[in-house]
């Protein structure tokens, strides 16, 4: 008999609405003003994405300095710090905000707590684009950032009855559940964000990836490295019953070997910066490689969130 295996796809996965707007704003930044149109950092985490907007003629910089001053630019979906569009305005460039909106929800509620008098603690991943921008909505020493449970137990807090506390839109809904908790047992009066700060996308991902986990020998999450949503599928695959649970940027990341071998029921995912073709790719591969296939979709709620676009003028 043939080799046969089953594929779980859990949905939702793949791009978020903040991805499409800032994909979005790119293709149109291009069509207004021609190539090239420079993009402060990644537009969004994903190899695919990149190369393909580089075809038409993005570049992607770390810094204003790169950019010419007469060529317009973009900033990434990830949003940015306060001084970024100030010193943009200051060389008197054309710029655009791809900021998504869930990211600059967060920035606002920073920016009321500290006008409340109120310092911030931040759960996120020092380095990420994200909790930099984030950070640098205030000034320096207004936010303190922490990232895991030993950091929320070790915190030293001058004036704790005058805390609130903000999250990274991307984080672990389970990890950060567990540093809140540690939180609001040591600062009571502690405030949380009036709607969760883990986006609704992040958080059907997670939720979807529960689900199949357990029922799968092996699953995989297609993502770039630096994809801070990817990565946390493939924990929370791991935390819920599917110890074999691996990142691949594509197919040919996979390791079909083992899954020829081993696997009988692999789980799929993606990040919410990966395009849907590379699932599609991956099908492909594994009904050339099986004599049978089944594919089943496991759906666990249906999206509908879209955001409006910034003008470009
Ligand atoms: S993952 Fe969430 S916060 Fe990030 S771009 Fe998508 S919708 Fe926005």
């Amino acid at each position: 008999m043939g080799k046969s295996l089953k594929i779980l796809l859990a949905n939702p996965r793949g791009f978020c609405a903040g991805v499409g707007r800032a994909i979005s704003i790119v293709e149109k930044a291009l069509e207004k003003y021609g190539a090239p149109v420079y993009v402060r950092h990644e537009i969004v985490h994903n190899s695919y994405v990149l190369d393909k907007l580089r075809r038409k003629g993005a570049i992607f910089v770390e810094s204003l300095d790169e950019v010419p001053e007469d060529v317009p630019v973009i900033f990434s979906a990830h949003g940015v710090a306060k001084s970024v569009p100030k010193k943009a305005s200051a060389k008197n460039m054309t710029f655009i905000d791809a900021t998504c909106p869930l990211v600059s929800k967060v920035h606002k509620e920073v920016e009321k707590y500290f006008k409340n008098n109120q310092h911030i603690i931040l759960i996120g991943h020092r380095g990420h684009p994200e909790v930099i921008g984030t950070m640098g909505q205030l000034p320096k020493g207004e936010i303190t950032l922490i990232e895991t449970v030993e950091d929320a137990k070790n915190l030293t807090i001058k004036a704790p009855d005058k805390l609130a506390y903000a999250t990274q839109t991307t984080l672990s809904i389970d990890d950060a559940k567990d540093i809140v908790a540690i939180l609001k047992k040591r600062f009571p009066s502690i405030k949380s964000p009036p709607k969760e700060d883990i986006c609704y996308a992040t958080t059907n991902r997670q939720n979807a990836v529960k689900m199949i986990a357990p029922k799968c020998d092996y699953v995989v999450i297609v993502g770039s490295n630096n994809s801070s949503n990817a990565n946390r599928l493939v924990e929370v695959a791991k935390k819920y019953g599917c110890l074999q649970a691996y990142l691949a940027a594509d197919e040919q990341k996979i390791n079909w070997d083992i899954i020829k071998d081993e696997v009988s029921v692999l789980g799929i995912s993606a990040g919410a910066s990966t395009p849907e073709f590379l699932i599609d790719k991956i099908i492909q591969k594994a009904k050339k490689i099986f004599d049978s296939l089944e594919v089943e979709e496991i759906s666990i709620t249906k999206e509908n969130m879209s955001f409006k676009l910034p003008k470009i003028k």
